[in-house]
């Protein structure tokens, strides 16, 4: 007798409240996706795929990191093996992974996007190529019906201050709002065109993202300085400042020199610098240019210390101007955003919480917010079962609400046309 299929309706859900919040509340709301690494050039051109290697397996570097870490041979992972060779070599992987998130994502994705139930393994590894590759030559596959199908209302791409972003006005008028949020590693580049950041503006983008690997902030250097103007432009125009705290990126050079500087292989760096955050926070806000802020520390033992901080820089008016972002990277997984909701509910206000986005390079992903919905309504309802929280459907879906897509919609102004 084969085993009972692993995704079912309940699936992650262990109580009555927890079943009706997910169904009846979560599971419908519009997807919005606001930080990920998606290609906006693949959506404009509408590309299809030849095969699940290259949907699903050839750019994750979460799949090529457990492979590595299972002794796959490089060839089979990133090098010169076919497509085929290497899709087997994930599936060999697969059976392996029990307790890390991508056994539950690999299962979600293939029942999701495909309507498998049979785990993936080396016996069922034809049945699925097969079964897969005839549905990806059908057009429900090109990269943009993935993306629609999924309920997703906004997906913000992330882009370097030179890239291109005529795909994105490609795109507008599609029923996905697919728009650019900016990316710079570290605080400030020695030179921005400025010019350019009115194009973002124009092309819609709300969001900026700075990669601080480690805070170490001297509000005297040049490097300060150039960031409180590009923060004063932030909050001038209503944008969001996103840091994304404490990765370790520099690890094995072997590695680095194989596959390049983003190739899976980084890890959870030090805890954050707190004193040297605040004062970042603190110049900016002295000078009027502290922009509504999230924070994603890659360290969990970071949670509590910034959740608490988003209490330290309110402003009049505005709910949840200092966001604790979601649990990240090596932190998305059910331990994680529990660990994550326990730290922002106790020592900051969830309600005020965006919620989550996957930050992923991949198409198949937005099934992770099913996933995150999942486990929230789970954290949720054992809690009203347990008598710690009333089963009171008014708080309860308007929490589940807000966390899943209108707190998200509201720091995008997406109920308004926020093209200008
Ligand atoms: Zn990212």
């Amino acid at each position: 007798m084969s085993p009972s299929p692993l995704i079912h309706a309940d699936f992650m859900l262990g109580g009555r409240t927890a079943r009706r919040l997910f169904h009846d509340v979560a599971a419908a709301l519009p997807i919005i996706d606001y930080h990920c690494h998606l290609d906006a050039a693949a959506l404009a051109s509408d590309r299809r795929f030849n095969d699940l290697t290259e949907l699903w397996i050839a750019t994750d570097p979460y799949k090529h990191r457990a492979m590595r870490i299972l002794g796959i041979r490089e060839s089979l992972i990133t090098g010169a093996a076919s497509a085929r060779e290497k899709y087997d070599a994930w599936t060999a992987a697969v059976p392996r992974l029990v307790g890390n998130p991508l056994y539950h994502w690999t299962a979600l994705e293939l029942k999701r996007y495909f309507g498998i139930d049979e785990p993936l393994c080396p016996e069922s590894a034809d049945r699925i190529w097969e079964h897969a590759g005839e549905r990806l030559r059908s057009a429900e596959f090109s990269a943009r019906s993935l993306l629609a199908r999924m309920n997703v209302a906004c997906v913000c791409t992330s882009d370097t201050i030179a890239d291109d972003l005529s795909p994105h006005a490609q795109l507008a008028g599609w029923g996905v709002k697919v728009v650019p949020s900016l990316r710079i590693d570290g605080l400030a580049p020695a030179k921005l065109d400025a010019s350019r950041l009115d194009l973002f503006h124009r092309a819609g983008c709300r969001l900026a993202d700075h990669a601080l690997d480690v805070v170490d902030y001297d509000p005297a250097s040049d490097d300060a300085g150039r960031f409180r103007e590009l923060a004063r432009f932030y909050t001038q125009r209503g944008w969001v400042l996103q840091l994304h705290l404490g990765a370790q990126r520099r690890t094995s050079s072997r590695l680095r020199g194989l596959v390049g500087p983003a190739g899976g292989y980084a890890t959870i760096g030090s805890a954050c610098n707190i004193p040297a955050l605040c004062a970042l926070l603190d110049d900016l806000e002295q000078v009027a240019a502290l922009p509504r802020t999230i924070l994603y520390p890659l360290n969990p033992s970071d949670y509590p210390a910034l959740a608490t901080l988003t209490g330290s820089f309110a402003q009049d008016g505005v709910a949840g101007k200092i966001q604790l972002g979601p649990a990240w990277w090596y932190n998305d997984h059910d331990l994680g955003i529990r660990a994550h909701l326990d730290a922002l509910s106790r020592y900051g206000v969830l309600s005020t919480f965006i919620g989550f986005t996957t930050d992923s390079r991949s198409l198949l992903s937005m099934v992770r917010h099913e996933y995150f919905r999942r486990v929230l309504c789970d954290w949720i309802g054992a809690q009203v079962d347990a008598g710690l929280l009333p089963d009171d459907a008014t708080l309860l879906d308007g929490l589940v609400r807000g966390i899943c897509h209108d707190n998200a919609a509201h720091m995008l102004s997406l109920n308004k046309d926020s093209h200008s």
